[in-house]
């Protein structure tokens, strides 16, 4: 029988945690331990709004795009229609998406429950200068509950957890056979991708309990969760800003209230931003590293954009494919060196 292997997965985010506990199910004869510098509440996902909806991911060829939505929509189903839906903040939510302009008619529309047109009294709820819209009805995950169920589920079945910034390949080495790098816009210091780059989102979380259908336009967006609503947003490109600026939050309040005036009144609960791992298309790569102290298998999963929510279950199944890959090789040369 294989040795056990050693299994190090970075980051705790919705990506990494996905990451961890899919390889901890799926995968014989491993030990997993998640490394990771912050933890939910304190991840990109946990500010974002969670919408199951591409926004924000490059180019990704159709079919893998449509195996990774898929996964997740299902995935995100699954928790929906059981008994665990609330404590892993997971919601049904119909959604208006608004334009000026023509809207492309997205080539995976039939994985949402419902995508249609929007129709002439639908439209009329909108101010006169939107002349387009289609209606959708599609999952939130609000990942400060989906996240520490998916690390509650992953410790019981015997994931270790490390609370550690990792600042290079190399002090993983001779300790982990794998590494699967789930660091989101931190892959920037592990990696030095040129392609991968912060999107800056900010965004104003308010009570508004009145409304339960989401609104989106190009530049603003109002999606309701389970208690709050996440009004924004941004979307600054290699804008490294943590700060809340009050510009965008005069242009967000703006934009927003132009679509539903009634928020106006609403209570504001907190503002946030976050940095969006963008990239030209999410990096789900195996890579062996040669470091200062020898070489490791690196399993990337970063770089998801403003759809880490959308498709990190999805993408986690690419990556726990590739670390597969991974082990049957350094199993096959640990046999052949002992021929
Ligand atoms: C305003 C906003 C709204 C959004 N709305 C949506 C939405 O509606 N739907 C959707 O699908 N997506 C949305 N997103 C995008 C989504 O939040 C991200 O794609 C997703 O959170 C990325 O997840 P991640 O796990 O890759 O990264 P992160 O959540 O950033 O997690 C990375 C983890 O890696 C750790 N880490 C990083 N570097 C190191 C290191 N060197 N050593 C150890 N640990 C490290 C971090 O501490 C963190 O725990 C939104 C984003 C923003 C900013």
């Amino acid at each position: 029988m294989a040795p056990i292997r050693k299994v190090a997965v970075i980051g705790a985010g919705i990506v990494g945690s996905s990451s961890a506990l899919i390889a901890i199910e799926k995968v014989p004869n491993i030990e997993v331990t998640l490394i990771s510098e912050t933890f939910s509440p304190f991840t990109t996902g946990d500010g974002s709004a969670g919408l199951w909806k591409p926004y924000l991911l490059g180019n990704v060829a159709p079919e893998r795009l449509r195996f990774w939505l898929t996964k997740t929509f299902n995935f995100l189903q699954d928790i929906f229609m059981s008994e665990n839906a609330s404590e892993c903040g997971v919601g049904l939510l119909p959604c208006y998406e608004i334009s000026t302009t023509p809207l492309e008619t997205p080539t995976f529309k039939d994985i949402f429950l419902d995508w249609r047109p929007m129709n002439s009294k639908e439209m009329a709820l909108f101010p006169s200068r939107y002349k387009y819209g289609a209606f959708m009805t599609t999952y939130f995950a609000e990942c400060t509950k989906l996240i520490p169920e998916l690390l509650k589920k992953f410790k019981e079945r015997g994931g270790q957890i490390i609370k550690q910034k990792v600042e290079n390949f190399s002090e993983l080495c001779g300790k982990y056979d794998v590494v699967i790098n789930c660091s989101g816009i931190g892959a920037t210091g592990l990696t030095h991708d040129p392609e991968l780059k912060p999107i800056r989102g900010q965004v104003i979380r308010v009570k508004a309990p009145w409304i339960k259908y989401a609104v989106m336009d190009p530049e603003f967006y109002i999606l309701p969760n389970a208690e709050e609503t996440i009004c924004g947003g941004t979307k600054q490109v290699g804008d490294w800003n943590l700060d809340i600026v009050p510009k965008d939050r005069e242009r967000i309040l703006s934009g927003c209230t132009d679509l539903y005036p009634s928020l106006k009144k609403a209570q504001v609960v907190r503002e946030w931003v976050g940095l969006r791992p963008g990239r030209n298309e999410p990096r789900i790569e195996r890579e062996t590293i040669k470091t200062v102290k020898g070489t490791i298998e690196v399993i990337h999963n970063y770089g998801h954009g403003g759809s880490g929510v959308t498709i990190g279950w999805g993408c986690a199944h690419e990556a726990i494919t590739l670390l597969e890959d991974a082990l049957n090789d350094i199993n096959l040369n640990n046999i052949r060196s002992h021929l």
